[in-house]
């Protein structure tokens, strides 16, 4: 039983065939001058056309390997050769953190947003913050360890006064699952994932305004306006777009069944020990718990012993035995802080499974 959705989900059997019909029949590189690359090209532009369709947003589209390459390249081409100050949370996802962390040691005044009980930045605070100094607000929109979803129409209004402060969104948590209060076209940068929607791995998108001269962190062809240049794999574009359109279009239908699954999870246990770090404001695709007094790698593999995956945070730091990052933003508690776990769900998630893992966790 599969509850690590946040993490990674597995392809849609769909978008698998379609992967397999572009490899067999558009291989060539898109920037060859016969006509099958002319054809790869044009179903590369239609693919952009389709993302921004979907997204309703007029900016310029890159494809990465995955999120943290669209994030660094987003970050370190909006702040190079500048100086100023640069703000984030203290919450984002190591793509981004880290970045700002290496920023911070090479000299650039980082500001790192606190948060609430609840996961969310105090918006006061951001804007004690604001000023023409700043370069970069960098805020998430979904967090990826309890789900807590940012304001981000709120920090559009916030920031608007300054034309010259860029804003990135890490869209990766909320892309597909979360209605957004924003609109994109509002956005300077963002950044998501395929393979967190049923998409393959190996693909990530930057969107970035036009006209806005991203500063370059590769180097070699101008495909791709040169900002992540070097021959794509066009069947990975095309499954990122057609699992974007697909997903974004379940969007409501999906939110409701897996709302519903959360909360059968959440009403069903019965476990003293446990409490819970995210609310019913949080996605309901994320559930984090800490049980008390048991680590969160122990409860990881006590469950896969039922054949129950969970994770203990985020994949990216899951190995490193640290107290979670965002647990102790918000609870300030070492023991919470290394007790938990996140368990995500899916629209793929059964209400059986569901009552399986609330079995296991009230006997834990
Ligand atoms: N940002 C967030 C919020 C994430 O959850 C993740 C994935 N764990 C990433 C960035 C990085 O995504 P990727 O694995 O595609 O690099």
């Amino acid at each position: 039983m599969y509850f690590d959705y946040t993490a990674t989900t597995p392809m849609d059997e769909e978008i698998i065939d379609t992967y397999c019909m572009i490899q067999k029949k558009y291989f060539a590189n898109t920037t060859s001058l016969h006509l099958l690359g002319q054809k790869s090209n044009n179903i590369y532009l239609q693919m952009i056309d389709e993302i921004k369709h979907v997204l309703n947003c007029n900016h310029d589209i890159v494809f990465t390997s995955n999120a943290t390459e669209a994030n660094n390249l987003a970050i370190m081409g909006c702040v190079e050769n500048k100086k100023g100050t640069i703000i984030t949370t203290k919450i984002e996802h190591p793509s981004v953190y880290e970045v700002f962390q290496h920023l911070e040691n090479n000299g650039y005044d980082v500001k790192y947003l606190n948060v609430d009980s609840n996961g969310i930045i105090d918006l006061d605070e951001l804007k004690s913050y604001l000023n023409n100094d700043v370069l970069l607000v960098s805020i998430m929109w979904v967090n990826n360890i309890i789900g807590s979803i940012q304001p981000i129409d709120k920090v559009i209004e916030l920031i608007k006064p300054y034309k010259k402060i860029k804003l990135h969104v890490d869209c990766v948590q909320g892309i597909t699952k979360i209605k957004p209060n924003f609109s994109f076209d509002d956005i300077d940068l963002f950044t998501f994932s395929a393979h967190k929607f049923y998409g393959p791995k190996g693909i990530g998108v930057l969107g970035y305004k036009k006209n806005f001269n991203l500063d370059k962190r590769l180097f070699g062809s101008n495909a791709q306006f040169g900002i992540k240049p070097g021959t794509f794999d066009l069947g990975l574009v095309v499954c990122c777009a057609k699992a974007l359109k697909k997903y974004c279009n379940l969007l409501d239908k999906n939110f409701k069944y897996v709302k519903e699954l959360r909360d059968l999870f959440v009403n069903n246990i019965k476990n003293s020990k446990v409490s819970f770090n995210s609310n019913d404001n949080c996605s309901p695709y994320i559930i984090n718990i800490s049980v008390l007094n048991t680590n969160g790698e122990t409860i990881v593999h006590l469950l896969e012993a039922k054949d129950i995956y969970v994770s203990t945070g985020s994949s990216c730091s899951s190995k490193l035995k640290k107290p979670e990052k965002t647990i102790m933003a918000i609870s300030d508690s070492y023991d919470k802080a290394i007790s938990t776990i996140r368990i995500s769900l899916s629209y793929l998630t059964t209400k059986d499974e569901v009552m399986k893992l609330v079995d296991e966790v009230n006997k834990l």
